[in-house]
């Protein structure tokens, strides 16, 4: 079956005592003990939930692992994943990875637990030249926040395997329905479930996707031991998300390709980052590991204030996050991207003239016609740009 079909079947038919279409919601912390010493599979919910354990079924079936554990929030997935290691070793993380995660390893490197190395992981001399005797992951998240830069999943696992390190995806912006890590070669996939799976923005949650039973063992262990999993009513939300990824993830990426074609046709727009535009620089690469290009869009104004396009669209919401069925429009270095040091900000392109999109299952045509009345709110000096030849 395919994963639209496995998405509802999964989902439908849970209910072995009343055969309920919905699943059930196990709105518990506890359950009652058949005698001393036999439980019914559950016995308190942080380690086990029978709504929780669907989803995580649901979720290890999509992205072709053998187990999952469903968390509170996508740094809960990261934070569990990283307990794994042992104190000092050493992790090589993407350059350009989400600011959290950032933020998290810093953190943890300050307190001397791990040893941490930005890489460019496009530049796979780089991430062999940083290994070391104790590295012993490669954490990876592509496509890259704002800029939507791609890397080459299958070229990396491959190194990564030479040196026996466990390969760490973050599928956050692509979801299982457009990139299945574990099919080159990841062992474990994290995800902020609060984004494309969900897709409704009413939840934080997360996930840790094993590839085998032994590493989901571990999880489950982890997150067990740390507290980081997730209640029922929030696993129950992500659920119903879970059922529509397929619609959605398709109408999500059919307006972002629009959206981002008439972006590049705008005299007052300098450059367009979408990985499904043949002119973005890693184009080939996406359209070889991905079955889609995903929904987020990010662009340049040539002149004028950035401001007044954030300040004016009717359709587009002015919030960070991304991943839900509203569009929305914020301004990465002033929000989602403020708490980065402005000359490591600056250093990765993200300036004061980017706009980052994420975009929603409105009519392309109206969010096209928001942005098209947004921009024409933006008085150049001097249109610099020349015409296009398109
Ligand atoms: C949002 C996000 C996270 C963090 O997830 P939360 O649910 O906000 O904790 C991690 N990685 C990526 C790529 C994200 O977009």
């Amino acid at each position: 079956m395919r994963p639209e079909t496995r998405a509802i079947l999964a989902t439908t038919h849970t209910d072995g005592q009343y055969g309920s279409i919905g699943t059930p919601l196990y709105q518990t912390s506890n359950f009652r003990f058949r005698e001393p010493g036999k439980s019914t599979g559950y016995d308190y919910t942080r380690s086990g939930n029978p709504t929780r354990h669907t989803l995580e079924q649901v979720l290890a079936d999509l992205e072709g692992g053998a187990s999952a554990v469903a968390v509170s929030t996508g740094m809960s997935a990261i934070t569990t994943v990283l307990a794994h290691f042992n104190a000092g070793a050493h992790i090589i993380a993407t350059h350009d990875c989400y600011g959290g995660t950032a933020r998290l390893l810093r953190l943890l490197e300050s307190q001397s637990k791990l040893e941490v190395t930005f890489v460019d992981l496009g530049n796979l001399a780089a991430v062999r030249s940083a290994i070391k005797p104790n590295t012993a992951c490669l954490w990876i998240e592509t496509p890259s926040n704002p800029l939507l830069n791609v890397v080459d999943v299958a070229a990396l696992t491959k190194l990564a395997k030479v040196y026996d390190l466990l390969v760490a995806v973050d599928n956050t912006f692509m979801s299982p329905f457009f990139f299945r890590p574990f099919e080159f070669g990841a062992d474990v996939i994290v995800h902020s479930t609060t984004k494309w799976l969900n897709g409704h923005s009413d939840v934080v949650s997360g996930a840790i996707v094993s590839r085998t039973a032994e590493l989901g063992e571990r999880f489950h262990y982890l997150a067990n031991a740390l507290g980081t999993t997730t209640g029922s009513f929030d696993s129950w939300l992500v659920l119903r998300g879970v059922k529509t990824l397929a619609v959605r993830m398709k109408q999500h990426e059919a307006n972002a390709q629009a959206v981002a074609e008439f972006l590049v046709s705008h005299p007052l727009v300098s450059e367009v980052y979408y990985p499904g535009l043949a002119s973005h620089s890693t184009h080939a690469i996406a359209n070889s590991q991905f079955t889609g290009f995903g929904g987020v869009v990010s662009f340049r104004l040539a002149e004028g204030d950035v401001r007044g396009v954030l300040g004016s669209t009717k359709i587009f919401s002015l919030a960070e996050s991304l991943g839900g069925v509203e569009s929305l429009i914020e301004h990465p270095a002033t929000m989602s991207h403020a708490s980065m040091a402005p000359e490591l900000r600056e250093a990765a392109g993200i300036t004061d003239d980017l706009i980052r999109l994420s975009i929603g299952i409105e009519h392309v045509d109206d969010l096209i016609a928001d942005l098209e009345q947004a921009l024409a709110t933006v008085t150049p000096k001097t249109v610099v740009k020349e015409a296009q030849s398109c």
